[in-house]
């Protein structure tokens, strides 16, 4: 199995200095990890982040990411610019990016390809909502967005890419879904890497997310193919966090 990896997505939460006295906060109470652990801040939130976290046992990741290179494309921020910043992760195809931004299958996959040319891994988002599931189509359903969120993205090592599978409906509702749910489609998608990536698929760490707190993240993150947890709630408190890191 991979190195397990937990992912904090604060979403829209904390102001640039609010992120900088928490993440202090974080560093003083992490003992020694044996996981890998980031923060995905706010974009306004990553210099002062970046100042903070250095090269210590936290990564620093963003919540999106331009599809484009570079030039007129007001408001975006661009992989280099990230980069350059010492960003190392950026979430891709976040279901409330999809949803309120209207990011399709070819868009969160031409973020994905900018991310990887810039040494950035991309945490490509995938699942279904309610109604899918609801019919019996939610493996179908998140595996076709899988590999339309894929399209075109090469691959250098297992490293360059996480898979992230968060079924809409389990977001910040606190309706989790069991840890068998999780295996289920984590299993499938890590089926869709192997066809797509053979030489690096059962390296590639695939995460499950919504509604992880301390006391599911275990029984989650022990399934075969679940790799580690993209977090969003319980990632705001730093004693939600160590919570976290603890129950693994
Ligand atoms: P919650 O953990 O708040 O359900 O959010 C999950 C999520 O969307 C992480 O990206």
């Amino acid at each position: 199995k991979p190195q397990t990896f937990l992912a904090l997505n604060w979403k829209m939460n904390k102001t640039p200095s609010e992120s900088i006295k928490w993440a202090e906060e974080l560093l003083g109470q992490l003992d020694d990890l044996n996981i890998k652990l980031a923060i995905m801040a706010p974009s306004v939130s990553l210099a002062g982040l970046s100042g903070v976290l250095g090269d210590s046992q936290v990564g620093l990741g963003a919540q999106d990411i331009s599809q484009h290179a570079s030039g007129a494309y007001t408001g975006e921020v661009s992989a280099a610019m990230l980069k350059d910043l010492g960003v190392k992760y950026a979430v891709v195809g976040h279901s409330e990016r999809r949803e309120y931004h209207f990011e399709s299958d070819a868009v969160v996959a031409a973020k994905a390809v900018q991310a990887i040319k810039n040494g950035i891994v991309p945490i490509v988002c995938v699942g279904e909502k309610l109604p899918e599931r609801e019919k019996g189509e939610h493996v179908s359903y998140t595996l076709a967005q899988l590999r339309g969120s894929l399209a075109g993205v090469e691959l250098q090592s297992a490293d360059d890419l996480v898979v992230a599978y968060e079924p809409v409906w389990a977001i910040g509702t606190g309706k989790t879904a069991t840890a068998q749910d999780a295996e289920e489609l984590c299993a499938a998608i890590r089926g869709v890497l192997k066809e797509l990536y053979p030489q690096f698929a059962d390296q590639i760490v695939v995460q499950y997310g919504g509604s992880v707190k301390p006391d599911n993240i275990s029984e989650i993150c022990s399934q075969p193919n679940v790799n580690g947890a993209l977090v969003g709630g319980a990632s705001l408190l730093v004693n939600g966090v160590t919570g976290l890191v603890d129950g693994l």
